[in-house]
């Protein structure tokens, strides 16, 4: 098995109103089977989900918080407006945002965008990909999978990679529960987040400055079986649990650090 992955290169700074799926066809000959990965940037880009934060008025809690995270409140006020729920205001915002994903900052970004600008995450990133799959398949006619990704911090680890927030054309997670090992052991808890790691190879290639490469298309990744259910809830979470533990110095304020 021979996986190929080719960045797309030659894509231009994204405006509201580009149609990503014709630029992204004039760049690359897709064969069936092929799983296109674009960063969230330019669907955010491509279909407005930016804001001025000159047109932002920060709340008191806005205000609070980028006092302490040494932040602008404007930036911060926009990542509240994101979030669903706020686990973490201190030493920076993680919240969720309410299609289910998890993220500093609700995944707001200030790179790769003009000054005093930001961009959102898309608000239906599977919607999106769902979307991208079908347009491709219209201009094309190949059967052609999608992942949307972001850029992550994740826990225990230093370092970001990426994410998939969107998906479409195959499970997120490939199912090894009740398959056996190489000695005949049943695999009992084994479930593999596919979309994630390729993902994190595709964010690799993309690079996270000026490189200017924010799709990559892999080739020869083969078909696996699984479910989409990628998102733990809040009961089965334990590190959300344990963080809400954490944040136990007043509503949603960490303690003082040990001496
Ligand atoms: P994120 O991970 O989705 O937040 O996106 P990044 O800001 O890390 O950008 C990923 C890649 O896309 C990098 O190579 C950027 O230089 C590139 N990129 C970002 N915006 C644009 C754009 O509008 N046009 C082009 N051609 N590349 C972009
Ligand atoms: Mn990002
Ligand atoms: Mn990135």
């Amino acid at each position: 098995m021979t996986i190929q992955v080719i960045p797309v290169q030659g894509l231009p700074l994204i405006r509201k109103g580009d149609d990503i799926p014709a630029l992204v066809c004039d760049h690359v000959a897709f064969q069936d089977g092929d799983i296109l990965v674009l960063a969230s940037t330019i669907y955010s880009k491509a279909h407005g989900y930016t804001r001025n934060l000159s047109e932002i008025v920060p709340s008191e809690r806005a205000e609070r918080i980028a006092r302490r995270d040494h932040e602008d409140p404007r930036f911060v006020q926009s990542v509240l407006d994101e979030a669903k729920d706020v686990l973490l205001e201190h030493p920076f915002i993680l919240s969720e945002l309410p299609f289910g994903h998890i993220g500093v900052r609700s995944g707001v970004d200030r790179s790769n965008i003009e000054d005093g600008q930001v961009i959102l995450l898309p608000p239906d990133p599977m919607g999106g990909a769902r979307e991208l799959r079908e347009a491709i398949r219209t201009r094309t006619g190949k059967d052609v999978g999608v992942i949307i990704t972001d850029t992550c911090g994740r826990a225990f680890r230093r370092g970001q990679t990426g994410n998939a927030i969107g998906w479409a054309g195959f499970p997120a997670i490939r199912d090894y529960r009740n398959d056996t090992d190489l000695f005949g052991h049943v695999l009992l808890i084994t479930e593999e987040a596919v979309v994630d790691e390729i993902a994190g190879f595709a964010n690799f290639v993309m690079g996270e400055s000026h490189q200017g490469i924010p799709a990559a298309v892999f080739r020869g990744c083969g078909r696996w079986t699984g479910h989409d259910d990628m998102y733990f809830r809040p009961e089965e979470d334990v590190i959300r649990k344990a963080m809400c533990a954490y944040v136990s110095g007043g509503p949603l304020q960490s303690p003082e650090p040990r001496k």
